[in-house]
């Protein structure tokens, strides 16, 4: 189920509870059972999908809630705080400050949009007066080096790699040190990703993270993974301290739920979502516009 439909199930629930003349447990279960249905085939997680039920029915306890109650109301906005904080982690994630150097490391499956993603948050920062670096740490993948220099240079942002050299952990360290001496105040680091978890891969992060030190580790998320969503990204958090979630290619046939998994697996949140393939199809991510313009 893609996200708009999702949205769309949800609220022809809330509509149907809404309709009927008297709410009562039956009315509220048929409710919370079809948001469950849509949830699920949205590959979210049925854990998470399972608490959201029962905290919904420990706030919506409708023999307490004498005559004159709002009931709908009520009910809809449990529904809304509910979907809210299963995207929202409950702490913000670290935020680079124009004008003091952070480095941000990204990590990601092959494939995943990774190195698209760099460029776009180099690119969006750049338009709000910073003065972004590219470090390409990813030596696994032939043309990787290529891609982010073309993207670097389409955008006009200072960019580091190399042809010859296979240690990733080396290309970081210059990549970083030399952007530190320039001066620039967001250096982004891509670095390798492979088809699949793998223990090599994890290793490799380990090492760059250590040797680079980054202020934020961002996990990038194909969103049209599907129910592997909450296994990978717990998989990298467990390798490195992933402290924000981007979520990619949100403008194809995505499933949303992806994003919900990543989210709880991670324990941060999501800071933008990826659009398209382009360098400016890159949109802030905040909870509940998002839920909101899900719920239509
Ligand atoms: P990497 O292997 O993780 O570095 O992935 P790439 O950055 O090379 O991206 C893989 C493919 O996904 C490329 O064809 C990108 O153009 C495409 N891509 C990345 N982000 C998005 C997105 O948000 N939407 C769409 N439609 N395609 C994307």
């Amino acid at each position: 189920m893609v996200l708009a439909q999702l949205g769309g199930s949800i609220s022809r629930a809330i509509q149907q509870m809404s309709n009927a003349t008297i709410i009562d447990e039956k009315v509220l279960n048929e409710c919370l059972n079809e948001i469950t249905r849509a949830l699920l085939q949205s590959d979210v997680q049925f854990k998470l999908v399972r608490d959201m039920q029962t905290n919904i029915k420990k706030i919506v306890n409708l023999e307490d809630l004498a005559a004159g109650h709002n009931k709908r109301k009520i009910i809809q906005q449990a529904i809304f705080n509910e979907l809210c904080k299963m995207l929202d982690p409950g702490k913000p994630s670290f935020t680079p400050k124009k004008g003091k150097t952070s480095v941000v490391m990204f990590v990601g499956l092959q494939g995943s949009g990774k190195t698209t993603t760099c460029t776009k948050y180099a690119y969006y920062h750049q338009k709000k007066g910073w003065k972004p670096a590219l470090v390409c740490a990813d030596t696994f993948r032939a043309g990787a080096f290529d891609q982010l220099k073309q993207n670097a240079t389409k955008a006009k942002i200072p960019f580091y790699g190399s042809y010859m050299e296979s240690d990733p952990v080396k290309i970081a360290m210059e990549g970083v040190e030399r952007f530190k001496k320039e001066n620039c105040d967001l250096i982004i680091v891509d670095t390798s990703g492979r088809h699949k978890q793998e223990a090599a891969l994890f290793e490799e992060m380990r090492q760059v993270s250590e040797a680079t030190k980054p202020d934020l580790v961002v996990f990038v998320m194909d969103s049209s993974i599907g129910q592997a969503a909450f296994d990978q990204a717990h998989a990298f958090k467990q390798s490195v301290a992933v402290g924000a979630v981007i979520v990619t290619k949100m403008d194809g046939h995505a499933k949303g739920g992806g994003a919900l998994s990543a989210v709880a697996a991670t324990k941060s949140p999501v800071i933008f979502i990826g659009t398209g393939e382009h360098m400016d199809e890159f949109e802030v991510f905040d909870v509940k516009p998002f839920v909101s313009r899900l719920l239509g």
